[in-house]
């Protein structure tokens, strides 16, 4: 396949075309995955995460820009499962586009939800596939914590970030939208604004009644960013550097990539066997299904025992 050749030749023509057969579920992009597979884990995946306007994309612009400096390259997934326009997204966009087009080293894909959640989280897990096949020494993964959905996709990376700014009322944000549990490293972002420290502290009560139970265990560092003007960043790097050597050596890399590719392969099997179902049968029938659940004539767990004896 010649898209996939220059895919792989990181040609970005190829990157983007490729990337939107994927988003359009395209029959084609299903044998292109197949011949990119062998090409792909070595990139590391980053993912970084937080509450709308704690300054992701800006610091996710500041980490592209430290990569590069070290001479590394990087792959960048903006996802916005909000915005079926990628609104939020295509800011971000902007924002990058200042300091990083032109530059070969870095790649920059906005993805938003086009059907389902799971679709996207899908897509997702493709196109980190593409860039990494593609040779990117890093790919960052942005996706928004505000829900569980997110925090999925988020799980997708190696290396999990999650973002927390000052100043969003006294509770910690990222607590309530049970990312701490995720969270490989804290980052406290505009830090030059007031508030910093005591957001800081709070985070840090909270991994400390985590704490204790291993100790062994990698506990998560608490840093502090100014992602608009690059403070804290080359620190950032180098704790994300940190956290991969933890995971290298005590094998849990290893067992993160069997969670992934477990959780991917159950997610696509549910949809190919839905599919399969679903044009078997034909949709009429399936809707003629629900018209009887509706009338309460039968319920949802007995059409789905029935529907699958069918298969
Ligand atoms: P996102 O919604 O989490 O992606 O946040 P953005 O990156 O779009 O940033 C939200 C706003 O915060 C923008 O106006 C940024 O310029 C600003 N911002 C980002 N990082 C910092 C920082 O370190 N300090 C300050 N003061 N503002 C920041």
């Amino acid at each position: 396949m010649e898209l996939v050749a220059a895919a792989l030749d990181g040609d970005r023509y190829a990157l983007a075309r490729l990337i939107s057969l994927i988003e359009d579920r395209h029959a084609a992009a299903q044998d292109a995955m197949s011949a990119l597979f062998p090409h792909t884990g070595r990139a590391h995946l980053i993912g970084v995460t937080g509450p709308p306007g704690s300054g992701k994309s800006t610091l996710v612009n500041a980490l592209a820009q430290q990569i590069r400096e070290l001479e590394r390259t990087a792959g960048i997934i903006a996802v916005d499962p909000s915005s079926p326009f990628t609104g939020g997204a295509l800011l971000g966009d902007r924002v990058r586009m200042r300091d990083l087009t032109g530059d070969p080293g870095v790649f920059v894909r906005s993805m938003a939800t086009r059907g389902s959640l799971g679709g996207l989280a899908q897509a997702t897990n493709d196109v980190v596939k593409v860039l990494d096949a593609a040779g990117f020494d890093v790919v960052l993964i942005e996706t928004v914590g505000a829900g569980q959905s997110e925090v999925e996709i988020a799980r997708t990376a190696y290396t999990t970030v999650v973002l927390e700014a000052p100043g969003m009322g006294d509770e910690v944000q990222a607590l309530k939208a049970g990312l701490m549990e995720i969270a490989d490293i804290l980052v406290v972002n505009k830090a030059d604004r007031p508030g910093a420290a005591r957001t800081a502290r709070a985070l840090e009560m909270v991994i400390d009644r985590n704490a204790a139970r291993d100790s062994d265990a990698w506990q998560p560092p608490i840093l502090q960013t100014i992602a608009l003007d690059g403070s804290g960043v080359p620190e950032l790097l180098d704790a994300i550097d940190e956290h991969r050597r933890h995971l290298c050596a005590t094998g849990l890399l290893a067992e993160r990539e069997r969670r992934r590719v477990e959780r991917e392969l159950v997610g696509v099997l549910e949809r190919e066997l839905l599919d399969r179902l679903v044009s078997r049968l034909g949709r009429e029938h399936l809707d003629r299904w629900i018209e009887r659940v509706v009338a309460r004539e039968v319920d949802v767990y007995t059409v789905a025992s029935r529907l699958c004896e069918t298969v």
